[in-house]
């Protein structure tokens, strides 16, 4: 049974009424829309339930204003949501406060913040930064990038067969010229829960940093920055009810402190000359220019929202799905699912079903309504070590339900049917 009423939180989310089928060009509402949506595409986005809608609707129809510069009572008004909504966040991740919680546009300029603020300062020949294999390319192709501007080596940390972390690997990557570990904690492909306190102390024991991309599981699990004792960790807002164009990185307050901003302007400033300038307190250092207001207060909700429900019973719905997704295809006989077993997993099952490929079979699961991600999911060398260019992904949130599973494996053996 589910940890939650199930069919009372998809009263929050009008879309989950949607009906498929027409023009993609009309935008929705076309007569021709007839199939019952079945969304299974919450690892590239979640949906957003009404309190959230609300937050943003209330924000534009009520106090819309630039925020910390305004004396004027809608600029407090605006000012003190937005500011405010970084306490929430910094409650929600067991951060100390606001000034460990940065907004972002999303977790991809989170990890650039540090790559470019951090990276680029402290990296050199010599030096190493230790990734893993399943990287997102929000992690890889940044860090690969200042490798290549800095000259230190970018390493990774191998994948087992059973798709989990090869901890002796990570334990002879990481070494004394180690700097930084940026490791994604819940994969967007494989699943695997990856042991990121067992990483941040490897990564400490040797003077390095720790980054965690917990863009999946920020979402999906509680998460608490000092359990983890992560330096750096980034996930996005629209991965968790919130709207997209805001994320969040949290970092250490002694790092934040000790980092140069990565982007200039208003908003980020305390004094300036034609000289030069000083900068704001943390975390407004690095926000430079007018921020995501809407966004931020709207992300707030969201974690307000989820924490309606707990996110220990976020995670047990996902763990629940996700069993019954992996058991059911592995019943079918003929899908080949990659990462660990059903138990083991955050709510997602990447795979490939025999003589079809992932596009064709997302297009037909289209056409019975069932939205899954076809494609490399942003892990393109990951894919190259499981020999296959892509895989169709099905993901979870806490609207779905056993029977938009059956839809879904009803929706594959169809798919099958037609190819085999
Ligand atoms: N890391 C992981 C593990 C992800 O799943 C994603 C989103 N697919 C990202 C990073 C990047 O998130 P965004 O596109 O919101 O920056």
């Amino acid at each position: 049974s589910y940890p939650f009423d199930v069919e009372a939180v998809r009263a929050d989310f009008p879309i989950l009424d949607r009906k498929v089928g027409g023009d993609p060009t009309t935008i929705g509402q076309d007569d021709s829309d007839d199939i019952p949506l079945v969304y299974l595409d919450n690892a590239a986005t979640t949906h957003t339930p009404e309190p959230v809608v609300d937050a943003i609707v209330d924000y534009y129809r009520g106090y819309n204003a630039n925020v910390h510069r305004g004396i004027h009572q809608l600029s407090q008004e605006a000012s003190v949501a937005y500011e405010e909504a970084h306490d929430t966040v910094a409650d929600f991740i067991g951060a100390a406060g606001r000034e460990e919680v940065i907004f972002t546009k999303n977790t991809t300029e989170a990890m650039n913040l540090v790559a470019y603020a951090w990276g680029l300062e402290e990296l050199s020949a010599g030096d190493n930064v230790v990734l893993t294999e399943m990287e997102h390319h929000a992690s890889l192709v940044t860090w690969q990038q200042i490798g290549k501007r800095t000259g230190a080596d970018v390493r990774f940390i191998e994948v087992t067969d059973e798709g989990r972390l090869d901890m002796d690997d990570a334990a002879e990557k990481i070494d004394d010229d180690t700097e930084m570990v940026s490791v994604v904690h819940v994969s967007n492909t494989l699943g695997t829960v990856n042991p990121i306190r067992e990483l941040a102390d490897l990564a400490h024991e040797r003077d390095a940093l720790i980054f965690a991309d917990a863009a999946q599981s920020v979402p999906t699990r509680p998460v608490d920055v000092t359990d983890l004792d992560v330096d750096f960790l980034a996930f996005s807002g629209h991965k968790l009810c919130g709207p997209t164009g805001i994320g969040v990185l949290y970092g250490r307050e002694s790092i934040l402190e000790s980092m140069s901003p990565y982007l200039y302007g208003g908003e980020m400033i305390r004094r300036v000359t034609f000289e030069d300038s000083t900068w704001e307190d943390l975390p407004w250092k690095f926000e430079a220019g007018t921020p995501s207001i809407a966004q931020g207060i709207a992300l707030a909700a969201a974690i307000e929202y989820l924490e309606g429900f707990g996110m220990e019973r976020v995670q047990a719905h996902e763990e629940l799905l996700a069993e019954y997704a992996y058991d059911r295809l592995t019943d079918l006989g003929y899908v080949d699912i990659y990462g660990p077993p059903g138990d083991e997993r955050g709510g997602l099952v990447a795979f490939n079903v025999e003589g079809v490929h992932a596009h064709d079979l997302s297009s037909i699961l289209n056409d019975y309504g069932v939205a899954i991600r076809a494609g490399d999911h942003c892990t393109q060398p990951l894919h190259d070590t499981l020999g296959v260019a892509a895989s169709a992904r099905a993901s979870f949130y806490i609207y779905n339900t056993v029977e938009e599973v059956d839809a879904l494996i009803e929706a594959v053996s169809g798919a099958h049917e037609l190819f085999a």
